[in-house]
């Protein structure tokens, strides 16, 4: 961390004026220090993480509304400049928010939404925040497109780069499942295995950040710019809502990097007017076999411990999660709490929501439908209340969590009698 920093420019000399839109700046999430744009990501007095800082002008429903259907409509609260649009990127983003009557139904919840972003166009909501990383590091001028990934991430990283014209380099765990790395490959011939997990990736990448200059890891050297774009999502539920919130949301936690940007989403829509301050109540979902989130918020522990993850939801398998102590704070300060459950119900959850909503989630969309269910039957969520659970990526990538309990009814000649005799008739 600390080489990266000394090699890092701290003004802003070099960037376009408006390269980063409404925003002013970088703010230390910790001691509150101000530092100028720039590839910055940690604090050079604490060495909190940096959070993007903005002057918002007055921005109206009207004009958001009248933007494109993707992620840009709420340029204007972003990290990015007003001709973001003519950049070649992958346009993510204004994906479907259904109400699921059905899921609702079985679980015994009255109001109950998901807001689908397995149909974005690397199907995973990385798509979001790599198009915001993207902008950031056209801006600086970076020379190579990078990201240690649970999976989702490169395939995203590797996508843009390749639409944009950046050379790409990713990273990932080598035990990886094998669709999530046919999904990176198909765009970039330097896909990277790495023989361990993901936070020995991770270090990796910060190490070579640290030597190579040019270099952008989306979630690591430019994370403050990466870390926004996870706030459409609480952006596109509120307006798909009819510009209100939800009383309580669900959100899958790896890095907890998404579940407190909707937070800040939340927030900032409430600051500028957009939507009516209202109380709501954020919970985190984990899988049993990485749940170092869950295991402090069950404990009452402000203290997250480390741990090595051993779980099926593979995208969601961090063991040091960078935020997971801003996730314990908006869990505890909404009322909402950080669940966990096992790989069973993961693959419970998976089937549960493709059946009852035609939506077929990969694992960390199962542990998030699956510990929904779970806090319905804890009690430690409303049933009676308005409910949005998020469904992060797509089942086709992790086939192999589900193929062993599916599949055909009956296998026949193609005969009358013979589909008669399947009882099927
Ligand atoms: C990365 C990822 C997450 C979690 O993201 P964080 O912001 O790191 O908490 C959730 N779901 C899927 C499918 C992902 O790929």
């Amino acid at each position: 961390m600390s080489a990266t920093l000394e090699t890092l420019p701290t003004t802003t000399n070099g960037l376009r004026d408006g390269a980063f839109g409404n925003a002013t700046g970088l703010t230390c999430r910790e001691c509150g220090y101000d530092v100028a744009l720039g590839p910055h990501y940690a604090c050079p007095e604490c060495f909190g993480p940096l959070e993007v800082a903005y002057d918002f002008p007055d921005v109206t429903r009207e004009q958001i509304e009248a933007g494109p259907a993707n992620i840009w409509r709420y340029q204007a609260l972003l990290p990015v400049p007003t001709d973001i649009e003519q950049s070649p990127n992958t346009e993510p983003g204004f994906t479907r928010l259904l109400k699921a009557d059905n899921l609702g139904e079985t679980l015994g919840i009255k109001n109950l939404w998901v807001k689908d972003d397995s149909t974005n166009p690397t199907n995973s909501f990385k798509d979001r925040v790599v198009a915001c990383a993207l902008s950031a590091a056209r801006e600086f001028g970076s020379k190579v497109f990078a990201c240690p990934s649970t999976g989702n991430l490169a395939n995203a990283v590797a996508a843009a780069g390749a639409r944009a014209g950046i050379k790409t380099v990713v990273f990932i765990p080598a035990n990886l499942e094998h669709p999530k790395v046919v999904n990176s490959a198909v765009y970039t011939d330097s896909l990277v295995k790495v023989n361990g997990n993901y936070d020995d990736v991770n270090r990796l990448a910060s190490e070579i950040a640290g030597e190579e200059e040019g270099w952008a890891f989306v979630n690591v050297n430019v994370r403050p710019y990466y870390a926004e774009g996870s706030k459409t999502l609480g952006f596109e539920i509120a307006e798909q809502l009819g510009w209100r919130l939800p009383d309580q949301i669900v959100i899958p936690v790896a890095s907890g990097s998404q579940l407190t940007k909707v937070d800040k989403a939340f927030q900032e829509l409430i600051k500028l007017g957009l939507v009516e301050e209202k109380p709501y109540k954020v919970y985190g979902a984990q899988a049993t076999g990485c749940a170092p989130v869950a295991t402090a918020y069950k404990e009452g522990s402000e203290i997250v411990r480390p741990v090595k993850p051993d779980t099926i939801a593979k995208s969601l398998a961090i063991g040091n999660p960078a935020d997971a102590v801003y996730v314990l704070d908006i869990c505890r300060r909404t009322g909402g709490a950080v669940e966990d459950i096992s790989d069973d119900e993961v693959r419970a959850g998976i089937l549960l929501l493709a059946r009852t909503e035609g939506i077929f989630t990969e694992t960390a969309g199962g542990t998030t439908v699956g510990v929904l269910k779970k806090l319905v039957e804890t009690g430690q969520l409303d049933p009676n209340l308005e409910t949005v659970v998020i469904n992060t990526g797509m089942g086709l990538k992790t086939l192999d969590a589900v193929s062993d309990q599916v599949g055909a009814a009956a296998t026949i000649d193609p005969s009358y009698d013979a589909f008669a005799a399947t009882g099927l008739v």
